[in-house]
C-alpha cells in the first residue's frame, strides 16, 4: 500500500531531513514510527499526503506514484488519507457534529450522508452526547476523539497520527489507542509517530525507527527503544 524507494527529502535550507529510505507497508498494518525530535517523522507523514515531495526516489501510495502526480489530483487523492495531529486542529467556531460534518461537506457529500454518518462517527468515538459542544468546552482527550471521528467519517483506507497522545495525560491516551485499535481492526491501515514509550511497548506492533533520517530498525513486533 505505501511502498517508499531510496527516498530522500532535503529541504531548501540544506537540512537532510531523510537520507534514502526503504520502506514498506502493507494494507492493514499498524505502524509505529518512533526517533528523536528531527528523525524526520513528520516528513514522512507530510510525503505520503504529498504535502512535501521528495527530492530523490520514488513514493507510491496503492498504484499512484506520488513524484508524477499532478497538484490537480492531489484533492481526490487525500481523500483517502484521514489525518491527526498533536494540536487536534480543529475549527473553534463549529460545534463537534459541524467539525466533523466539515469533512464530509468539503467533498460534496449529500446533506442525507452527513446526517447518516456524523452520528455513526460520533458513536464510534464515545462523544455522541456532545455533538451540540464546542472544542473550547471539551477536555483534550475529547478533542482528539472529535479530530479523529473527522480523520475516519470519510471511511479512508489509511489513517495518519502525528503525536496524537502527544498533549494527552497518559489514561486519556489509552482511550485514543484503542480507538485507533479499533479503526486497524476494521481494515484501515494505520500509521503512528510518537514519543510515547509507554504505549509502543505495551502495543507490540510494528516499530520503524528512525534516526537522523535513516530507519535504523524495523521490527515486526517492536519495542520504543533497544
Ligand atoms: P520529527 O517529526 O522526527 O521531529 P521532522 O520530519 O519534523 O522530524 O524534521 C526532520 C528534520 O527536517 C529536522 O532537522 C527539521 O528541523 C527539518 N525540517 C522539517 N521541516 C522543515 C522545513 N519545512 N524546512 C526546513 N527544515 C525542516
Amino acid at each position: 500500500m505505501i511502498h517508499f524507494q531510496g527516498v530522500s527529502k532535503v529541504y531548501p535550507n540544506g537540512v537532510v531531513a531523510l537520507n534514502k529510505i526503504n520502506m514498506f507497508v502493507d494494507k492493514g498494518e499498524f505502524v509505529f514510527l518512533v526517533g528523536p525530535s528531527g528523525a524526520g517523522k513528520t516528513t514522512i507523514i507530510k510525503m505520503i499526503i504529498r504535502k512535501e515531495l521528495p527530492t530523490q526516489g520514488v513514493i507510491y501510495i496503492g498504484r499512484k506514484n506520488l513524484v508524477r502526480m499532478r497538484e490537480s489530483e492531489v484533492p481526490f487523492f487525500r481523500r483517502n488519507i484521514g489525518v491527526i495531529f498533536q494540536d487536534f486542529k480543529l475549527l473553534p467556531n463549529k460545534n463537534v457534529f459541524e467539525n466533523v460534518a466539515f469533512a464530509l461537506e468539503v467533498i460534496e457529500s449529500s446533506r442525507k450522508e452527513i446526517i447518516k454518518q456524523v452520528p455513526a462517527v460520533l458513536e464510534l468515538v464515545g462523544l455522541k452526547d456532545k455533538a451540540h459542544l464546542f472544542p473550547s468546552e471539551l477536555s483534550g482527550g475529547e478533542q482528539q476523539r472529535v479530530s479523529l471521528a473527522r480523520a475516519i467519517v470519510n471511511r479512508p483506507l489509511l489513517l495518519l497520527a502525528d503525536e496524537p497522545t502527544g498533549n494527552l495525560d497518559p489514561d486519556t491516551s489509552w482511550g485514543i489507542m484503542d480507538l485507533l485499535l479499533e479503526i486497524n481492526k476494521r481494515g484501515t491501515t494505520v500509521i503512528m509517530a510518537t514519543h510515547n514509550k509507554a504505549i509502543v511497548d505495551k502495543m507490540r506492533r510494528r516499530v520503524v525507527a528512525l534516526e537522523c533520517g535513516r530507519i535504523c530498525r524495523d521490527d515486526a513486533k517492536g519495542v520504543y527503544e533497544l
